[in-house]
């Protein structure tokens, strides 16, 4: 697959803050890449830097291919989408759209042609005579989405455009926007500290922790094959229950002990087991492969209910069904789903396979 975006060994410091280090990346063209991390992870000083709005100290940025390190932001032919709309105030949502074209001095038929398209596939015909202050916030994100998807450029870099939404709006423009990347075709470099708009929109995932990438791919391999310890909780709501252990043969922790499915660890390994909520079950077919502990706290969250239990001193979450009823201090047993465990190394919280 050939590669819109590249780069390479990017290093960025602000003052005694090092933003990014050597980050790597390699975005394939017409891909939905988003850029995960928590707040101050380098997210947007990486989009700034491949967008030629921030110079790097080191490393390279290939666009196609060619080295774009010194080429102005115009000279990239990249959209970039910010968090705030950004709209003119006195502009209609029309003129605001049309403002990049109307800025290069396109003809009027070219520019409405354009505007049409736009307007269609963001179904926003019906504003496009109104003025900001006359829309609500995801209407004003659409018209912002919109004055990007005007042009025609070589890739669309989206800083987290859909956090000032609410929730439902949120959802429905994650559909939207998946849907236009498909009819586009065109590159989208989409950052998020939301890991489910990670999950449902991205072709691939690049995960990023302090300037770094932790591990890159699609977002059900990194769901289910977490690099490391930090991304197996990054990912994933509840975050994935750790329990320390010893593991050899067995995997043994405080109060309960568990067959090792086959991962690779010589001696008495010191390491942390890792199972997610739904990979529990409180209904117990084989007692060879479940922990037994006592109900923390039971959570009903309509569709399924969380049951906090406490297993030697550490506590796990399980997703049961919202029928279930279970009693704070009852004794209960937790059948484990050993083909979707997971080993970290206690030290160096790197994976066991
Ligand atoms: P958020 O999700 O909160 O937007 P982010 O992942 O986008 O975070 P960046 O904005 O790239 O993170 O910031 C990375 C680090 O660099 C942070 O520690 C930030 O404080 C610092 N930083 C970014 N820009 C500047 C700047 N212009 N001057 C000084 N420090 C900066």
């Amino acid at each position: 697959m050939t590669s819109a975006i590249v780069a390479e060994g990017i290093s960025k410091t602000f003052g005694d803050v090092e933003a990014l280090k050597s980050l790597e990346l390699d975005i394939p063209e017409g891909s939905f890449f988003v850029l995960l991390g928590p707040s101050g992870a380098g997210k947007t000083t990486t989009l700034r830097v491949l967008a030629g709005l921030e110079k790097p100290d080191t490393g390279r940025v290939l666009l196609n291919g060619i080295d774009a390190t010194k080429a102005t932001p115009a000279e990239r032919d990249l959209a970039m989408v910010f968090q705030s709309y950004a709209l003119y105030p006195k502009q209609t949502a029309a003129q605001n759209i049309t403002s990049p074209l109307r800025a290069r001095k396109l003809p009027k038929s070219e520019v409405d042609a354009q505007l049409k398209r736009v307007s269609e596939l963001l179904h926003i015909e019906e504003l496009l005579n109104r003025y900001p202050a006359q829309m609500s916030g995801g209407q004003m994100q659409r018209i912002a989405l919109g004055r990007a998807l005007v042009r025609d450029p070589r890739a669309f870099l989206m800083d987290e455009p859909l956090t000032n939404l609410d929730l439902k709006l949120r959802v429905e423009m994650r559909t939207e926007l998946t849907r236009i990347h498909r009819s586009l075709g065109r590159t989208f470099l989409y950052v998020t500290n939301d890991q489910v708009e990670a999950m449902s929109m991205a072709d691939k995932v690049a995960v990023l922790r302090e300037g770094t990438v932790q591990q890159v791919g699609a977002p059900t391999e990194i769901y289910d094959g977490p690099a490391n310890r930090w991304v197996a909780t990054f990912m994933g709501s509840p975050r994935m229950n750790m329990l320390d252990c010893t593991a050899n043969g067995r995997l043994e922790g405080e109060g309960w002990s568990l067959p090792n499915p086959g991962f690779g660890v010589s001696g008495d390994h010191r390491a942390v087991f890792g199972v997610r909520s739904e990979d529990l079950s409180l209904e117990v077919r084989d007692e060879a492969t479940a922990l037994e502990g006592t109900v923390y706290a039971v959570e009903p969250l309509g569709d399924r209910t969380l049951v906090d239990v406490e297993v030697g001193g550490q506590r796990i979450v399980i997703k049961a069904p919202p029928t279930a009823t279970y009693k704070v201090g009852e004794p209960v047993r937790a059948a484990v789903d050993m083909e979707r465990v997971h080993l970290f190394d206690a030290e160096s919280e790197q994976a066991i396979t």
